[in-house]
Order: structure tokens, then sequence, then C-alpha cells
């Protein structure tokens, strides 16, 4: 089957890109890896960001403030703007696509505070605000005929010349390499905090591969060194606990009883004073017991009901230990307000680059960011699609595919590959996590290295074609490890301290580094790293050619 526009990514980002995309002449298809309802955007609790006043000038400026001042002289204010901007026609479409958001008592939208912002400003529905809205997207994106592809893993991207011609993708069902051609293709792949494996509120599976697949087209990654820590985490399993428990008024304390930091401070902030804390030996909690049982379970009723069932403790008696985990990837693709270097390819939400975070993310800022550029990128290939013809299959890049699949098919293994994904994860976290250092950084390459060697030689135990879960798992892991290698290479650059990205050894900001990192792989394992000035598209000076 062939599609005028295909966009890869089933969360937010991309079911407003699909519906955006589609009218009576632009057949559009939506792939995901998995299953539909499964994204980090189903998971998202605590609420989108929005000045729901589009006339309130003083308002907007604020919202826009908040997210530059978060950014740390890495934001690029037209695209912060324009986001700023869209939000409250944003909520009119996603109410007119059936979200219920809580209302206050005189029936408007309801909005909490939530860490970095001047004001209250977050609409959400309960602590379930994503999946009410991927839920109400989906029912749109159906209606109104778009065809979903699920349980198919991208693996490149089809160009001829500067121009996109479709996707490749594996049929995880059956392990057949299917070519789907296409006018324009959007991708909207997620984040990359899943490779902070066992340390992470994403799902393991959130590997930025669409990320190393954009690196395998000559694109750019940006801002990649800086990684959001969330500060609270639980303690035993990373499940999220909302920053909304924060936003309605929870304490965050120490062993000793104390509070130690303002809970509404940036999540840089705060994950850094827990970690001194965790440090010198406390114990760190959330603790929400003032707020009083049904405060709670009106305001947080997914934790509250969380909490109770699955780790038996009543939030309106008891504290719960928490610890900050990898939750978000401010890094991305370059795009300039979606558009990439292809022609035709259009990349939005968590893994694009549009500089709306920089060097940090305010809480409730990615949804809004997701469904913003989700729309532009819609709209941006809707017209691409109309104006274009489809451009050729360059096969080679099908039969390398397929050899790829048939070699991981057909040799014998020894190594455990799940093994391998966790000690990256652990690796990651204790060595390019909260606080970083030279020593750390090198140490952390060279296993990267290490591991990224032995990934190419690695094979399936089980030879069963249809849906099986290791082949996705090398796969993965190749992903994982070729965008470690850009985080680190990144981080080793930036000697100095910023938003999330924090150098004990060079722990102060240095304006030297006004500037985002670019980087490139020019060949497998080699990486070209530039400065990019801000807002200028191009390179300005190279200051790095990594080798093997
Ligand atoms: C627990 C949690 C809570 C959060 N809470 C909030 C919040 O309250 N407010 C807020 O603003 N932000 C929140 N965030 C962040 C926010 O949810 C994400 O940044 C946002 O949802 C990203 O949306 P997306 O559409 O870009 O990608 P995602 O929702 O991550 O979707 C990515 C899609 O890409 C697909 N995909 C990935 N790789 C491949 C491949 N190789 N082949 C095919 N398909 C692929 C996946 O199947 C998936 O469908 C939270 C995140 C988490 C993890």
């Amino acid at each position: 089957m062939i599609y005028d526009v295909i966009v890869v990514g089933g969360g937010i980002a991309g079911l407003m890109a699909a519906i955006e995309a589609k009218d009576e002449q632009n057949k559009v298809a939506l792939i995901t890896k998995g299953n539909i309802f499964k994204s980090n955007s189903s998971m998202a609790s605590g609420g989108i960001n929005a000045v729901l006043d589009p006339n309130d000038t003083k308002e907007l400026n604020e919202h826009i403030q908040d997210t530059l001042n978060s950014a740390k002289k890495l934001g690029n204010k037209k695209a912060i703007t324009y986001m700023c901007k869209q939000a409250s026609h944003i909520i009119e479409k996603l109410v007119d696509y059936g979200v219920s958001f809580d209302r206050d008592e005189e029936g408007n939208i309801a909005q909490r505070p939530f860490g970095g912002g001047k004001s209250n400003r977050t609409c959400y529905v309960g602590d379930k605000t994503g999946s009410a809205i991927t839920m109400a997207l989906i029912k749109k994106a159906k209606s109104i005929g778009i065809t979903f592809l699920p349980n198919n893993f991208v693996l490149n991207i089809a160009k001829y010349q500067d121009k996109v011609s479709g996707i490749i993708t594996l049929n995880k069902e059956n392990s057949q390499i299917i070519v789907y051609p296409s006018k324009a293709v959007i991708l909207a792949g997620g984040g990359y905090a899943g490779i902070y494996r066992g340390y992470s509120t994403n799902a393991p599976d959130y590997t930025g591969d669409l990320l190393a697949v954009c690196l395998r087209a000559g694109l750019c990654l940006k801002d990649m060194e800086f990684i959001q820590f969330h500060p609270t985490g639980f303690a035993k399993t990373n499940y999220l606990i909302t920053e909304a428990a924060r936003g309605e008024g929870g304490y965050i304390i120490n062993s000793e009883g104390k509070r130690f930091v303002n809970e509404l401070d940036t999540r840089d902030n705060v994950a850094r004073a827990i970690l001194k804390e965790e440090i010198e030996g406390k114990k760190i909690f959330i603790d929400l017991r003032h707020l009083g049982v049904e405060e709670i379970k009106t305001k947080l009723p997914s934790l509250y009901n969380t909490a109770l069932i699955q780790w038996d403790t009543d939030l309106s008696e008891e504290l719960l230990e928490i610890k900050p985990v990898a939750h978000y990837t401010m890094g991305g693709v370059e795009v300039n307000m979606t558009k990439s270097e292809i022609k035709g390819l259009f990349i939005c939400g968590e893994m694009a680059s549009n500089s709306v975070h920089g060097a940090n993310r305010l809480g409730g800022n990615s949804l809004l960011e997701s469904t913003v550029f989700g729309e532009l990128a819609g709209l941006n290939a809707k017209e691409y699609a109309k104006q274009n013809e489809y451009s050729p299959i360059d096969y080679n890049v099908v039969v390398n595919d397929i050899n790829m699949i048939d070699f991981i098919f057909k040799g014998e293994t020894t190594k455990n590959f799940n093994a391998i994904r966790v000690s990256l994860g652990k690796c990651l976290f204790e060595k390019v996590g909260i606080i970083r250092n030279e020593q750390s950084l090198i140490h952390a390459f060279d296993y990267v290295k290490y591991l990224r060697q032995i990934s190419y030689t690695l094979h399936c135990i089980s030879k069963e074609k249809n849906n099986n879960v290791e082949l996705s798992s090398i796969l993965e892991l190749r992903n994982a490890l070729e965008i470690s290698e850009a985080i680190i290479l990144s981080a080793q650059k930036r000697v100095e301290s910023r938003g999330a990205h924090f150098r004990e050894d060079y722990p102060d900001i240095s304006s030297t580094f006004d500037r985002s990192f670019l980087i490139k792989e020019l060949k497998k394992g080699f990486f070209k790293i530039s400065f990019k000035e801000n807002d200028i598209l191009k390179f300005i000076k190279n200051i790095f050619i990594n080798k093997d």
C-alpha cells in the first residue's frame, strides 16, 4: 500500500501530526513499534501548560520568559513564542476532540502550578492527562480514516538524493522487511531516556531508535548532553511520582524529617539537591500527609491508588521513598520548526530539537511541544505531499537491512544481550548522570565503545521468525549505543555546568558555551561535533573529530 504521508510514532506528537496531515486526497498511515496505546504520551500524568486567554499578553510573556529562563540561553525565542502562543488554540482543539480537562467551580478549565512556572498554567485531567489526550486523539484519527500500522519497527529512512522517499520497517509479527513509499514522512519517535535502563521513568524500549535512524541518514543531533532527571521516581520501581504531587503542595523531606529544597524549583536543582542528601547517606521521601485523604484522592487519584494497591502505602498517612531518575531528553534531531535537512522529512515531539527546552525543560511544556509541533508537522507534510511526487527508493539501503536481519538470525551467540542493556543503563546513570566529570565520561565512553563492538556480533538465540523479541532487543541495543556515544561526546565537550548538564569539574556556567553542539556520524563510530551559533543554521567551527 502506498501513502501520501507516513507518520512514525503513536504518541501525542505523531497522532496530532497524522490528524492534521489527513484530508480527502491525502492517504495517511501511522506506524508504531508496538501497540498504538503504548507510548510515553499515554503515561504522562501531571498536565499540559497553556495560557488560556490568548489576549492576556502579560501571562503569555511570562510563559515565554519562564521557558527561556529554564532553557539557560539555549532556547530559540521564535520557536518558544510560537509554542506558547499556540497553546490556547491547542487546548480548544483538544477539548473539541473530546478531552475532558478538570474544571473549577465556575466551570473554567482548572490549572495547577508546576516547577519553574511563575503562575498556575498547567491544565490537567486528574493525574491521567496523557492517557486522556492520547485516547481522544486515537479516536479522532480512527474516525477520519488514518490507517494504523502497529508492530512495525522502523529501521531506516529511504531517501533519494536530498528527498525522502519512504520508510523501511521490520514487521515484528513475521520478521519481514517492508518498504513503505511515501511523498512525505513525519518522525515522532519520542526521546531516549529509556537507555538509562533500570534508572528511568520511560519504558525500556525508549532507546532513541529514530534518532539513530536520523544519524544514519546524515542528519545532526543537537543538545544531546541535556538529560532531565526527574526528582521524584518511586525508589523501588522508578514509577514516576508526578510533579503534580508537589504542585498540589507535597513536600520533599529527608530521613531526618527536614525539608531541604524548594519543591517547585526547576527539576535539575531539585534532583541535584536530592542527590547531595543521598550522598550523605540520607533517604528521601515525598510527604503528602498534610494534604488530607480527600484532596489526594481528588487531585492525584492514580498516584493514590497505585501506592495503596501496588505498594501497600496509604499516602494520606505514610511517606513514600523517592529517588531522581532519567525522565526526559532535551536533545534531539536538529530541526527548524519541524523541517529537517531532508526535503519532505518532518520531525516533531520529544525526538526533535526545535530548541524550545534548551538546557532544561519545564514540566508541562513537553505535552505542549508535542501537540503544537505535531500539528505544525502535519500541516507542513500535507502541503509538501500536495506539491511533490513520489521519489524513487534506493534499494541499496533496503538490501543492507535485509542482510543485517539475516545475519542476526543466522549465527549463534553466547552473550546475554539483556544483561548488556542493563549494564549500559547502570553505566550511564552512574557516569553520565545527574553529576558528571571528565573521568566518569571517559570511562563511560570506553565502555560504550566496547559494548558497541560486541553489539554487532550478537545473534538471536531463538530462530523463531514470528514475534521474536530478541531481534527487537538487539536492534534497540545497537541504537541505544549509537545514541550513547553522541550523548557522552557532547557531554565531554561541554566543559561547564548548565541546566540539566552538571560537571563537578566545571561547576559554573560559561558564556563561551552559550551555544548548542551539533553532532553528526560521518561513518559508523566516527562522529563530528560542531558548535552551532544560536538561531544560525550552519556549522561555525569544526572542533572535534572522534576517531575509533
Ligand atoms: C511517566 C511520564 C510522565 C510524564 N508526564 C508529563 C506531564 O505531565 N507533562 C508533560 O508535559 N510531559 C510529561 N512527560 C513527557 C511527555 O510524556 C513526552 O515528552 C511526550 O509524551 C512525548 O511525546 P511524543 O509523541 O514525542 O513521543 P512518545 O509518546 O514517546 O511516542 C513515541 C512513539 O514512537 C514510536 N516509536 C519509537 N521508536 C520506533 C521505531 N523504531 N519504529 C516505530 N515506532 C517507533 C513508539 O512506538 C511510540 O508510539 C512524561 C513522561 C513520562 C515518561
